[in-house]
């Protein structure tokens, strides 16, 4: 799943880097530094030690980069979000248009429908008549929301997990759903792979 984006409120420099130690980015190695040393390194140089990506790591990872105070961060503009009329699918009320990402469940997509002025999100499921182009953007969408594979912290994969993340993102390409929830199968009992949303595993699909 795609990891949210970082609060600029956990940006760290200097003193507020809470460690004892960091591994200092020295420009050719990452150096295990005691953190009052690597701030003094950055001073000297006329710089600031900045804790570069520290996401529940122990020892977070800096590099020496210059802060100007007050601290103040990058304005980039924001766009204007436009809508593609050729991104278009049959909805009960006509030809509402695809509009981008939906940020709830992974693969939900946002749709805009122009009858009634409002913002919803959709499924590929959800999605029988819709343009070329509408089709091309939700497989485009749905490659590039496929989460990654389980691994555990020293990297490794375990065979069975490989073998149902892809039987899971197989399904995913077709539903568009991951819900990311643990379920059992309601006549069987059998364990649902993370994509699955109702109640019912692949051998137990329900009636009609
Ligand atoms: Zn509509
Ligand atoms: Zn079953």
């Amino acid at each position: 799943m795609p990891d949210r984006m970082r609060s600029l409120a956990e940006f760290r420099f200097d003193e507020a880097i809470e460690a004892a130690e960091v591994y200092l980015d020295t420009g050719t190695e990452l150096e295990l530094t005691a953190r009052d040393e690597a701030i003094a390194y950055a001073h000297e140089r006329g710089a600031n030690l900045v804790a570069w990506y520290s996401a529940g790591e122990v020892v977070p990872s800096c590099v020496v980069a210059k802060v100007s105070l007050p601290l103040r961060w990058e304005r980039a503009p924001l766009d204007e979000p436009t809508r593609d009329e050729r991104l278009w699918f049959e909805a009960p009320c006509g030809r509402d248009v695809l509009v981008g990402n939906g940020h709830t469940f992974t693969g939900r997509i946002a749709a805009w429908c122009p009858h009634e002025g409002v913002s919803y999100n959709v499924s590929r499921a959800d999605l029988v008549v819709m343009s070329e182009e509408a089709r091309y953007f939700v497989a485009g969408f749905l490659a590039g929301s496929e989460p990654g594979c389980p691994m555990d912290v020293d990297g490794e994969t375990d065979e069975a997990d490989v073998d149902a993340w892809r039987a899971a993102l197989a399904r995913f390409r077709r539903t568009g759903s991951w819900y990311g929830r643990w379920g059992t199968c309601r006549v069987c009992g059998c364990v649902l792979l993370p994509d699955a949303v109702g109640d019912r595993c692949h051998e137990h699909p329900s009636a009609g």
